[in-house]
Parts: structure tokens; sequence; C-alpha cells
């Protein structure tokens, strides 16, 4: 194993901004995770997936910990449904492409997403109506401090809206090595959002299955969001606010058309809404901006700096509680 020392994470950033590691080491096992946690002097250790729910501000001091341990294994099988192990290192995508392609259902809707799976219980990624809670079975996580080994079922983990005990007591504390989640063998698609029934009409085929549903998510996604190989984003900069009636009906006495989520007790205004009100949707200021097909993505041009993002942010932020007296909290992990 080899740690190397000042090295770039350009390449290992989707917001592509150019800060180092102290010192960086990437993990293929378990085994090894265990041996570099025993023998390690480093007291900071950050865990790095795919890089695409960070914003780096700064070097990072002490070690960084490249998480790529792969590999999915088929745990158990019934006439319903199939349990896979996955290794937290492996590209999220290329799970949803794996049981797509056997024809199994829960995970479509989740198409595109970047990074790994060890991070998708962290923020309990989420779109189109599905998060990774629906399908979540349990996860393998290593304590960095004892370096003793937990298993978190889904009530352990806390899951919330891109929340889970991870961002908050945990934060920082585990590294996730294993994944544990249950994939249904039955035509469970959920087609609730209005795009995915709209390039359903389009396509005029009756009988779809989840590689169907998947090739319509990846082409919703590719007309919206930016690619993080060409275009520097980490994707949703903020979360969709949750809101209470009295704050709805002042937005309302302006903007009687405000689009609203509602569930059993809550209320989310979409912040992409709030910030295409105040016209920041493609405003551009040195090397970052706000992606002009989507108001919540904030972009690098180029050599925007991880404090150049953070202050537009900031200034988005300040306008839209002025505004619409309504506090945006990032998605986004600043580091
Ligand atoms: C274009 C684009 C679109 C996106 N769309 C969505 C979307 O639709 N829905 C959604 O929910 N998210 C979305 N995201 C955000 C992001 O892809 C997800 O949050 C993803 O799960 C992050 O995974 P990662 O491996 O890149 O994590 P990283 O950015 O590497 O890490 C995120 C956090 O998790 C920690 N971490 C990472 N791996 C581990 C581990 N194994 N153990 C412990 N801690 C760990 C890190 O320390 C960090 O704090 C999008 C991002 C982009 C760039």
């Amino acid at each position: 194993m080899n740690i190397r020392n000042y090295h770039s994470l350009l390449d290992l950033n989707t917001f592509k901004v150019n800060v180092n590691a102290e010192f960086y080491i990437n993990i293929q096992s378990e085994k090894d995770l265990l041996e570099i946690l025993k023998n390690t002097s480093h007291k900071k250790i950050f865990i790095l997936g795919g890089g695409s729910n960070i914003l780096l501000t700064r070097n990072i001091k002490g070690l960084v910990i490249h998480n790529q341990i792969k590999g999915i294994k088929i745990k158990a099988e019934t006439n319903k449904h199939t349990i896979i192990e996955v290794g937290a290192g492996e590209l999220w995508d290329r799970v949803v492409e794996w049981s797509t392609e056997r024809n199994l259902y829960g995970i479509e809707n989740l198409s595109l997403i970047p990074g790994y799976i060890g991070a998708a219980p962290i923020q309990n990624i989420g779109a189109y109506g599905t998060e990774i809670k629906d399908v979540f079975q349990e996860l393998k996580a290593i304590n960095l401090q004892t370096k003793e080994i937990h298993i978190f079922n889904k009530s352990d983990c806390q899951f919330g809206y891109r929340d889970s005990i991870f961002k908050n007591k945990l934060k920082d504390k585990l590294i996730i090595t294993k994944i544990t989640i249950k994939l249904s063998k039955k035509n469970t698609l959920n087609l609730s959002y209005k795009a995915i029934k709209k390039e359903i009409e389009k396509i005029n085929h009756k009988q779809l299955n989840s590689k169907d549903i998947r090739e319509i998510i990846i082409k919703i996604r590719k007309q919206k969001l930016p690619d993080p190989q060409y275009i520097g984003n980490a994707g949703s900069f903020f979360k969709n606010p949750i809101i209470n009636q009295d704050t709805l009906n002042e937005i309302k006495k302006i903007h009687p058309d405000v689009p609203v989520f509602k569930n059993t007790n809550q209320m989310k205004i979409p912040a992409g809404w709030l910030i295409e009100k105040l016209n920041w949707k493609g405003y551009r200021e040195n090397n970052c901006g706000v992606y002009n097909k989507h108001s919540l993505v904030l972009i690098n041009y180029g050599n925007a700096s991880g404090k150049d993002i953070v202050n537009l942010s900031q200034k988005i932020k300040q306008d839209v509680n002025q505004k619409f007296n309504i506090k945006l909290e990032e998605e986004v992990s600043i580091i």
C-alpha cells in the first residue's frame, strides 16, 4: 500500500477544484483498510468517495482514504427478491445498471446519480420519488477511532430527506465498507413524476421494465444536468427548504403559482424555483456561476476555487432569505 504525499484531488472531485491531500491512499479491500487504520498515526482522516457531493475549499490536512472497495455479490434470493451486498467503492450507477440488466426493480429511478454506493446512505440519495432508504437493508462500517466494526440496519441510519445519522451524530466518525440492498423481482415501477409520465407518452409502449425507465431517467437527466466530466459541479447545491403555512401564504401573495410538494407532515418548495425567481439562473461571476438549465446547480467554469463557489452560494442564500424569508441549507458538504 502506497501513501502519497501532497496528492492532487483535482480529478477526484466533480467540482474540479484544485486542492491537495496532505496524505492520500487508495484502499481496495477491508483487510488493507484495517491495516492502515491500525498503523496510521494521522489523527485527521477524511473519507473520499466519488467526490460528487463535496466542495473543497482548502488543502486537506491529514490522511485522505479513497475508498475503492468493489464487488457486487448476491447474498440471498427468494421468489420475490434478490438481496445484494456491494463494496462501498462500487460506482452507484454501475449498481443500477447491474440491477436493471437482471430485470430487478427498486433503484431504476436513481439512474445516473454520480458517486459511489458507500456515500449513498450518507445523504439518503434520492430522485424521481425514490430514495436509497426504500431498498436499504444494512451497512457495514468501521469506526475510525476504535477500529470496531458496526452493522447498521435501516432504523439505525435515521434516514430523512437528504439526511441520515452519518451527516449528524456520526459525521466523519466511520468508514462505510459494504452496503446491502433488497431489489424486487416484481415490476414495482414508480412512475409518479410528471417528467417520467411525459417521456412514457412519447415512446408509446405499454409493458415497461426497469431498463426502460433507466433509459428514460438518463435521457431526462442529461437534458437538464451538466455532465461533471465537462462542467465542474456537484448536482443540487441546496436542499429544497421545508416551509410552514405562513411563509407559503406570504409567497403566494406575490406568486400564486408557487410549486409546493406536500407529504404527510411537511411542505417543501423547490429551492431551484426560488433561485430562478430571483434571476440567478445563468448568472456568472468570474469563474463560477449558476447553470443556465437548472438554477439549483452551481458550476465551475474552469479555475474557480472552492471559496469562490462558497461566496457565490452565500450571495444566493442571502438574497433568498431577504426576499422570501427562507433560509436555504446546503446539500453539498463544504470542506
Ligand atoms: C451531476 C450530479 C447530479 C447529482 N444528482 C443527485 C441526485 O439526483 N440525488 C442525490 O441524492 N444526489 C445527487 N448528486 C450528489 C451525489 O452524487 C451523491 O450525494 C453521491 O451519493 C455522493 O457520492 P460520492 O461517492 O461522490 O461521495 P463524496 O462526494 O466523495 O462524499 C460525500 C460525503 O460522504 C463521505 N463519504 C464518502 N464515502 C464514504 C464512506 N465509504 N464511508 C464514510 N463516509 C463516506 C465523505 O467524507 C463526504 O462527507 C449529484 C451530483 C452530481 C455531480
